[in-house]
């Protein structure tokens, strides 16, 4: 049996002009999409980054994820397929202390899979949220916040970077996910299904399952999910994670010239400091749009209601 007969006639990919003129068109400079693309993305982590994953993925700074997500999400190579040359890694190279950097990451896979079953036994987990009393949460719509958010102009430069790296590339680390996803939520108390349709929208490798796991676990609302108190401070995540602020500065370059020391809160810095690294706070750098303690504090109590309800 033919499916189609052999001269189909049709237009090319390039004759459908699927790229011209549309934001994501920039992606192309920083992906290269097909099975090639992924097969060279893998071979450049298992040189190079799997070496370290399990002790370094959490550094802004250095390429250790494997930035495979993107071809996964779009068919382009299979879980199956890493999960065998990972334990084909395992047996070749006999080092016990490799194969807990590879069994760190097979961990990632795991996950993956998890939220595939979560999503098949409850069809709403992508839009309600999976413990019930949340559904009587108070949430504080604002359309003012939810737009600096997505532009990434929050005055809190981890969430920028961030929120403009997706935008410029449809990736960001995962790290910078739950930070950005989390003050969202928890500082801004904005709907976590807000920020799950823009990642939607903007994530080269959106997944249904994977995003509502992700926003349901930082909201406190899913299986396993982070517990309510645990509120990031986007500060402080920066001086763990990007310590001399060089994820910062790439992402956010009207930063570019300030001293490392003040680069996760920009609004401690001296005048004169300010003036000398050409940053004007309220112009060329938001102010932060909530305060870190107050958001904090607003986040607990709404949250301490939800735990009596
Ligand atoms: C709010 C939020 C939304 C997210 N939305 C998505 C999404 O739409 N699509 C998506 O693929 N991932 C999503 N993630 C999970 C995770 O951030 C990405 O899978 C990861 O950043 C992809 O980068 P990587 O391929 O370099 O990951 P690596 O660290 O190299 O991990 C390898 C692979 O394991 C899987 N994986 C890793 N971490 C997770 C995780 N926490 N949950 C589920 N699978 C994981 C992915 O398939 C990933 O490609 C989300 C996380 C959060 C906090």
């Amino acid at each position: 049996m033919r499916a189609f007969p052999i001269n189909v006639s049709s237009l090319t990919l390039d004759q459908l002009q699927l790229l011209n003129g549309n934001w994501y068109s920039k992606f192309r400079n920083y992906w290269r999409p097909g099975m090639d693309g992924a097969l060279d993305q893998w071979e450049l982590f298992i040189k190079g980054g799997l070496y370290d994953y399990k002790d370094k993925r959490d550094d802004l700074t250095k390429e250790t994820i494997s930035k495979m997500s993107p071809f996964i999400a779009l068919g382009n190579i299979s879980i199956r397929f890493l999960w065998a040359s990972c334990q084909e890694l395992i047996e070749v190279e006999a080092d016990p202390a490799f194969a807990q950097q590879i069994e760190s990451f097979l961990r990632q896979l795991i996950w993956r899979e998890f939220s595939i079953y979560q999503l098949l036994s409850y069809p709403s987990f992508t839009t309600l949220s999976l413990r019930s009393n949340f559904q009587h949460f108070e949430w504080e719509p604002n359309s003012l916040y939810l737009h600096a958010w997505k532009k990434g102009q929050t005055g809190y430069p981890l969430v920028d970077a961030g929120m403009r790296e997706l935008w410029e590339t449809g990736y960001m680390h995962n790290r910078v996910r739950m930070v950005v996803a989390s003050f969202l939520v928890k500082h801004l108390l904005q709907p976590w299904q807000e920020g799950y349709d823009w990642f939607e929208h903007t994530l080269l490798d959106f997944n249904a399952a994977n995003n509502a796991m992700g926003w349901q676990w930082v909201s406190g609302t899913g299986i396993d999910s982070a517990p309510y108190f645990r509120i990031f401070n986007p500060s402080l995540q920066g001086e763990k994670f990007d310590i001399d602020g060089i994820y910062i500065k790439k992402w956010v370059p009207e930063l570019a010239n300030l001293p490392s020391k003040y680069i996760h809160a920009p609004q401690t810095a001296p005048t004169a400091i300010l003036e000398q690294a050409n940053i004007t706070l309220g112009d060329t750098y938001p102010l932060p749009i909530v305060d870190h303690k107050t958001a904090r504090a607003r986040a607990l109590e709404r949250y301490n209601a939800i735990k009596k309800a």
